[in-house]
């Protein structure tokens, strides 16, 4: 298995003076000069097996589209020639538009022109979002495919690998599409549109594809999964290994929640991933993420000296020269004078890192070099660092089996959502869950889990649902899954811990996996522990109502329900007053 890094200009300053936040003259003079992830680690040390680049980054940017065609891509990213580079188009560049930006047979002469390894041919994403041009974009993409492997055969097969885009809606359609390939002789594939998926259909695609190569006895030479790096697929891939197929994937999202993580953006070797704490750097005009005119609304000089009060603390806790309560209220007073107010939703998050200080721990070149900067949340500089840092840390979970069943939290982290947003009619399933305080706590007592569950959470979540008429089910850590009017028994078992979730988790996923396909949006209200019993089923349409607290979570829920009323009884006002 091979593990590639796509290619996103993740460069950082190697001379960056971290104490004057300054950087160095090299930097000043050529910013394409800033290192590589290869150049930082050492190519010996670096924790991929390759580079993805797509063609849609390549041409972003002028001056870089000029220097990659005069030097090749290999020059261009001062890697060694033989380091495999592999190219794609970057489909989700042009999803929006009719048909692919590139054409099959010309891509062939710019990935042997541009020196790559390995090439994707032309695909046309399939998404929920165009769903009627399935068929088109399906087919699309095989005509291409196919094109450009017998063009490749005559012409290219001496320069670089070619794999055969294969997208699909379904398991079957995936299938069906390799087959076709495998009888024009294809054998290496790039498997696409995955990245948004939920682990049970990849893991439904491999076991099928498994199935498939056991049946016919073509194995495949390489296929390559499309940003799928989830530690819970590695155990899937390793089965098409053991069949002799090579298997590559892609992804950067450990490296990317460095920075774009709300609260898991410094991870360890045991699956945790921790906050890191935010100073945001002052400028006169810049420097908050949106207030372009500081100077206008902020008190400068004060908002300074918070600032370099909250660093030296932070060194200083570092040194054990300064107490954690002391830092924390320089954090809390900085965080109010930005008027970010994270601080109240971070608080216990920020305790953590402080306490466990993982950055002291990590035998990593970045944090054995920069230290407790790594863990500052402020900049390209520390923060891309911190990324190469996570990257680092899944690549020594992904080389040892033995830390491929960690289950990783930060591997789900859910979009928030308003519930305001969510508008009447559409179709929302809303997933909560079961509480403490019941009707009953023994099998004498019968209801519906509707009339069950007395908590004031889960009331409120009833409430709101039915006013909207969105469905809803309830995770029960004695039943598993419920809907609203099955009968249930009163009892006591709450979910505490891993092995709870892991008892329940199987007729959570069989019983969600049946209805899901009926909705939009899946909208989750509920506690962590509860959230873990998703984490197989989780896709792009799930999302999470999130808050300080319990308290926090339920008064959203009240606003939301207290809306909802108000406009039902100005509809019922108005449809009375024009009916008269
Ligand atoms: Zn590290």
């Amino acid at each position: 298995m091979k593990y590639f890094i796509p290619e996103w200009d993740d460069r950082v300053d190697p001379g960056y003076d971290f104490i004057l936040d300054k950087h160095s003259a090299q930097h000043d003079s050529d910013p394409f000069s800033d290192h590589y992830m290869w150049e930082i680690f050492g190519l010996e040390n670096v924790p991929f097996d390759g580079v993805l680049v797509s063609r849609v980054k390549v041409e972003e940017n002028k001056i870089k589209k000029r220097r990659i065609e005069e030097l090749g891509i290999h020059k261009f990213l001062r890697l060694p020639p033989n380091f495999p580079v592999l190219g794609d188009c970057g489909a989700f560049g042009y999803v929006n538009e009719q048909v692919p930006r590139y054409d099959p047979i010309e891509i062939l002469d710019y990935y042997q022109k541009l020196g790559f390894n390995i090439g994707v041919t032309v695909d046309h994403l399939v998404v929920p979002k165009y769903a009627e041009q399935k068929d088109f974009r399906m087919k699309i993409t095989y005509e291409n495919g196919l094109k450009a492997f017998y063009e490749w055969k005559k012409r290219y097969a001496e320069n670089f690998l070619l794999l055969c885009a294969v997208q699909g809606w379904d398991v079957q359609d995936y299938i069906k599409m390799m087959k076709s390939y495998q009888s024009h002789g294809v054998e290496n594939f790039g498997i696409g549109g995955l990245a948004r998926k939920p682990t049970t259909f990849i893991v439904d695609l491999i076991n099928r594809i498994v199935e498939e190569i056991k049946s016919s006895g073509k194995v495949p030479n390489q296929m390559h999964f499309f940003g799928l790096a989830r530690i819970s697929l590695f155990p899937h891939f390793k089965k098409l290994e053991d069949l002799g197929v090579q298997v590559t994937f892609d992804s950067a999202s450990f490296l990317r929640r460095a920075w774009l993580s709300a609260q898991n953006n410094y991870m360890t070797l045991d699956g945790k991933g921790y906050a890191a704490i935010r100073i945001p750097q002052i400028g006169e005009n810049s420097g908050l993420r949106g207030e372009r005119k500081l100077k206008d609304a902020y008190n400068i000089s004060e908002l300074k000296l918070l600032e370099k009060e909250c660093l030296e603390k932070m060194r200083l806790y570092d040194k054990g020269q300064c107490d954690i309560e002391s830092l924390m209220s320089a954090l809390e007073k900085f965080d109010k004078a930005t008027k970010q107010n994270r601080f109240p939703i971070l608080r216990e998050h920020y305790l953590e890192t402080l306490k466990d200080t993982p950055w002291k721990k990590c035998s990593c070149p970045i944090c054995q070099k920069i230290g407790v900067e790594v863990i500052i949340f402020r900049g390209n500089n520390r923060n891309r660092r911190r990324g190469f840092h996570n990257t680092w840390i899944f690549y020594q979970i992904f080389k040892n089996p033995n830390r491929w069943f960690v289950r990783l939290g930060i591997e789900h982290e859910l979009p928030e959502i308003d519930l305001l947003n969510l508008k009447k009619g559409e179709r929302v399933l809303v997933i909560t869950s079961c509480t403490k305080e019941k009707l009953g706590y023994t099998s004498k007592v019968k209801a519906p889990a509707k009339n069950m569950y007395r908590g004031l959470l889960f009331k409120l979540v009833k409430e709101f649902c039915e006013a909207n008429n969105f469905d809803y089910v309830i995770i029960s850590a004695k039943y598993g899954l419920l809907f609203p009017d099955e009968e249930i028994e009163g009892y006591e078992k709450v979910l505490k811990t891993r092995k709870d979730v892991d008892v329940i988790r199987p007729v959570v996923e069989e019983r969600l996996k049946k209805i899901l396909d009926k909705y939009e949006k899946v909208v989750v209200i509920a506690g962590t522990n509860y959230l873990k019993t998703l984490e197989n089923v989780l896709d792009d349409r799930f999302y999470q109502v999130k808050g300080r607290g319990y308290g926090d979570i339920c008064s959203k829920v009240k606003k939301a329900l207290d809306t909802v009323l108000t406009k039902k009884i100005y509809e019922f006002i108005y449809a009375s007053s024009t009916t008269k």
